[in-house]
């Protein structure tokens, strides 16, 4: 045993403790100057009818026009966010712009809403519901011009499914989002009366047609649009890429999707020519008409 090795071994992994604790304090700073500076962005991507293709939703996704590293996405910086205020702030400022968008949206595509990603953290506070109704009223919108999406996680803490509850009794309309990779719990799920449910792209992903594979979530996913049917809410399936899944989704009859196949998240003006795009042209009097959820 070499005594010198061992130190100097000891003393490279503080170094290199030390240098990750480093980088994440520069990115958190470096993230603060962001939100001032106004680098940051949000990206919308269509929720759109499995039938007719007709868009009933953009979710809001946030992005980091970064000076020197380009356009991050949120798997790149949030966590980062997360574990200190920056996460309320960050979310402040995209509900705000999303709503402010989504005005515009609107006027292309009127009952278009908008859902908005809200973590844990956010909606605990004892202020979000004011918050969330105050930024709605700035922009003169209804309250079902926004859907709150919160993650399974949200329905592990007592104070996090009470506040839920809270929100959905106040008429916010709430999507469970990333469903099926965290704490499913049927129950909770059903007492919640959540208005969307999202299935998890990697259930999308496993979708195959082939009854005879055991790891096809076919069948989940047909389980899961029943559910939603006889509970009256509505699924939405995330991630979807290919026109075989879009088929699948139509035959166990779920009735929206969002994904590449469609489209990928876009900035407001590339939002805005995909609308003007999907608009019927001919009738006389009017467009035609669009059912609601
Ligand atoms: P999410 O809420 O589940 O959002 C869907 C993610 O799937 C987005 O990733 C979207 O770009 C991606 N996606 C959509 N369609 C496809 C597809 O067909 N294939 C593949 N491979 N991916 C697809 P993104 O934008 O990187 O966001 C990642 C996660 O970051 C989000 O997952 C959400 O949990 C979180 N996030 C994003 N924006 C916000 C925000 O403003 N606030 C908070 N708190 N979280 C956010
Ligand atoms: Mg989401
Ligand atoms: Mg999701
Ligand atoms: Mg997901």
């Amino acid at each position: 045993y070499d005594a010198k090795r061992g130190r100097h071994g000891v003393s490279c992994f503080h170094s290199r403790l030390s240098q990750a604790a480093s980088d994440q304090l520069e990115l958190e700073q470096a993230l603060r100057v962001a939100l001032s500076s106004s680098e940051l962005r949000v990206h919308y991507q269509p929720i759109v009818s499995t039938e007719d293709g007709q868009p009933a939703a953009v979710e809001a996704l946030v992005r980091w026009q970064h000076p020197v590293r380009g356009l991050l996405s949120p798997g790149e910086f949030l966590a980062v966010a997360e574990e200190s205020d920056l996460i309320l702030r960050i979310g402040e400022w995209v509900t705000r712009q999303a709503l402010r968008d989504v005005v515009t949206f609107r006027r292309l595509w009127p009952e278009l809403q908008v859902h908005v990603n809200v973590t844990p953290r956010q909606f605990v506070q004892s202020a979000f519901a004011e918050f969330v109704q105050d930024s709605l009223r700035a922009e003169h919108l209804p309250k079902g011009a926004v859907v709150l999406e919160l993650t399974e996680e949200a329905l592990s803490e007592p104070v996090a499914l009470q506040r839920c509850r809270d929100l959905n009794a106040a008429g916010f309309l709430i999507a469970l989002d990333d469903l099926g990779v965290g704490y499913s719990n049927l129950t909770r799920m059903y007492e919640l009366h959540t208005q969307r449910l999202k299935i998890d792209r990697s259930l999308i992903a496993r979708l195959s047609p082939d009854h005879a594979d055991q790891r096809s979530t076919r069948p989940i996913v047909r389980a899961l649009s029943i559910f939603a049917e006889e509970s009256g809410t509505a699924v939405v399936a995330e991630g979807v890429e290919t026109p075989a899944q879009l088929e699948q989704l139509r035959e166990l009859g779920c009735p929206y999707f969002q994904g590449f196949l469609e489209a990928r998240p876009l900035p407001v003006t590339e939002l805005l020519a995909y609308l003007r795009a999907k608009q019927p042209t001919e009738t006389p009097g009017g467009r035609a008409s669009r059912g609601p959820w």
